[in-house]
């Protein structure tokens, strides 16, 4: 790449509290000389995700953190997309599970709702780079699968245990962290990400 716009030694804020997001996150990022800095770290509000898009709630907590640091910040917006269900939970996947992260609950009103021949779902995750100028770049990662049930598994989180990816016959629930992590809609945003952005 000629003209990186996050170079080594550059800080970045990721706008998330979540430790999970945070850890893989600073790890890939480590790799290209960033310095991340927490939005948990530096005390930042977690705005409310009152966007209808992912690309759009991504945007909002990105410039949020970019604006109040006066450094570029890096967001995510991810969720499972159901066809049967029109592409529900979609933005309302963390919701939909509730206060109590009840993902099991989650899982089952999804297979509710849903015929045996409407197993047909996607992950999507965006990625906004923000900056202090109200700028930004977005960029999209999906991975398309199938419903599947009963859940399977135990590795993972949300509802890993009921997804089986394209040309796969286990669940995300049932796969090594590394194998989930080298297809997932996280990574295919973040290497668009880091092929545009990073040196
Ligand atoms: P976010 O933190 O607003 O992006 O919410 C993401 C929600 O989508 C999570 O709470 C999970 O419910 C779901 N989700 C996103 N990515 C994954 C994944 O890789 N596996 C399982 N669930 C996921």
């Amino acid at each position: 790449m000629t003209n990186p716009i996050l170079k080594s030694g550059d800080k970045l804020v990721l706008a998330s509290h979540n430790k999970g997001k945070l850890a893989e996150f600073s790890s890939l990022l480590a790799d290209f000389g960033i310095t991340v800095l927490s939005a948990g770290d530096l005390d930042l509000p977690e705005p409310d995700e009152t966007e209808t898009t992912f690309a759009g709630n991504a945007a909002l907590k990105a410039v949020a953190a970019s604006k109040a640091t006066g450094l570029p910040a890096l967001a995510d917006d991810s969720g499972l997309c159901v066809s049967a269900l029109g592409g529900a939970p979609g933005i309302y996947s963390a919701r939909w599970a509730g206060p109590d992260k009840d993902f099991p609950a989650a899982m089952a009103r999804i297979h509710e709702g849903i015929g045996e021949d409407e197993r047909d779902a996607w992950f999507i995750c965006v990625l906004c780079l923000a900056f202090p100028d109200g700028t930004t770049r977005s960029f999209e990662g999906r991975i398309n699968g199938q419903i599947t049930w009963p859940p399977r598994g135990d590795k993972g989180h949300g509802y890993d245990p009921i997804f089986t990816p394209e040309g796969e016959t286990r669940t995300f629930a049932e796969m090594a962290d590394a194998e989930k992590n080298a297809i997932s809609h996280r990574a295919r945003a973040f290497k668009s990400f880091r092929e545009s952005c990073l040196d």
